[in-house]
């Protein structure tokens, strides 16, 4: 059995203990201590990490599990059996885990008082922590209000500085107690209370006063299983959060020349502006390909009553050239015969006005490029533009007088 001192002091970083045994498993050592002020992983909060030293040497807690009565510390070697130890706990890792945790009781309370939501679990994460709530009506939203409200109630309790205490009431007591949920366990319960305005069964590390959770902030809430699942920060968290949405905010503001409070203006004005600017470049795109389908028409072999436009343009894509293409078999008698060259090979597009009597994605496998399309209209790739050399002398072969 092992005397949990965390119980009685959260904030206790060192003291001593006895190795009471050790064992093997999930491939490491673990040692069972006395008396510990690790606080080993339950009730969504996290194990502790830290060090056991003595005389010959100093070990490295790991990971921190309770079995029965009895804490179990993973270590990095060995101690031999009855020695006695100086832990020492990482005291960041720990106060930030009370952070979060204090800050899931507040937050839980004030979601219970507001809103009769129910807390079902807790879920302390590396970056931002998580609860899952039913709600009496079943719904799994709040509205930006009710968001608000819920956050104020929250700092408002933050801000009293009331005192978190913790103690194992008797079975009379507890009965007695306006305890926010019941107690999952009927022996030796021990119980967290707020201020005045929260009380609940509880295992966990809390601070000393609830103005050392210092702020709050949701940051999310999304449905989940059925449930409302509130994610939310506490503490340096809270701080660090805010520090990022500074940062990023200060950025996108000296980009758009705008202050935080306008950057959703400066984005939909830039929204705005770009969705301009595309259809402009659109527009210009059809002028550019009009002139150049006049000019090319204008300078075409001359087949019988056919016209044929041979072309490989430069750095245009299979789009490029369909717009081309279409102009240029708006004429009946035209057939074009269109290529650009890409990093491998190249593209081609061959297209007949409706009076020539040809099948393009014929002429296009023929002339050996992989593709297809309708008889008047085909696209296709080409390992080499040779291909459009094929097709001319192919359309040449057919035409020519
Ligand atoms: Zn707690």
């Amino acid at each position: 059995m092992t005397d949990r001192l965390y119980y009685q002091d959260a904030y206790l970083t060192t003291f001593t203990g006895m190795v009471i045994g050790q064992k093997t498993q999930d491939g490491g050592l673990w040692l069972a201590l006395d008396r510990s002020a690790f606080y080993p992983t339950s009730g969504g909060q996290p194990y502790d990490t830290g060090v056991l030293r003595y005389p010959e040497g100093e070990a490295y807690v790991t990971d921190v599990q309770v079995e029965g009565d009895t804490v179990w510390h993973r270590v990095d070697r060995e101690v031999p059996p009855r020695t006695q130890v100086e832990g020492e706990i990482d005291w960041p890792r720990r106060f930030d885990h009370m952070q979060q945790h204090g800050g899931e009781h507040i937050l839980a309370g004030c979601i219970w008082n507001l809103f009769g939501g129910v807390t079902r679990g807790l879920h302390l994460g590396q970056e931002d922590s998580t609860i899952d709530v039913t709600m009496p009506d079943g719904r799994v939203h709040l509205s930006p209000q009710e968001m608000e409200e819920l956050e104020e109630m929250a700092n408002r309790r933050i801000q009293q500085d009331a005192p978190i205490k913790s103690w194992f009431p008797d079975e009379a007591e507890l009965d007695s107690l306006p305890l926010r949920k019941p107690s999952a366990v009927k022996e030796h319960v021990r119980v967290v209370a707020a201020g005045d305005f929260e009380m609940v069964p509880c295992g966990g590390t809390h601070p000393g006063s609830t103005g050392q959770l210092g702020m709050l902030k949701i940051i999310s809430i999304i449905p989940a299983k059925g449930k409302m699942r509130v994610c939310f920060v506490a503490g340096m968290r809270a701080l660090k959060y805010y520090q990022t949405l500074y940062s990023a905010c200060q950025q996108a503001g000296s980009l758009l020349s705008a202050g935080a409070d306008t950057l959703p203006q400066a984005v939909e004005k830039l929204q705005a502006n770009l969705t301009q600017a595309r259809y402009d470049a659109v527009q210009w795109q059809k002028k550019a390909s009009q002139a150049l389908a006049a000019q090319l028409s204008s300078q075409a072999e001359r087949l019988g009553e056919y016209v044929l436009v041979v072309h490989q343009a430069e750095g245009a894509d299979m789009e490029g050239l369909k717009t081309l293409a279409q102009q240029l078999i708006a004429k009946p008698h035209t057939i074009a015969l269109l290529a650009a060259s890409q990093q491998e090979g190249g593209v081609v597009t061959f297209a007949r006005g409706e009076l020539v009597q040809l099948d393009m994605a014929k002429l296009l496998r023929d002339s050996g490029a992989k593709g297809g399309g309708r008889p008047d209209f085909a696209q296709g790739k080409a390992g080499s533009l040779a291909v459009l050399e094929t097709a001319v002398q192919a359309i040449r072969g057919l035409y020519s007088t």
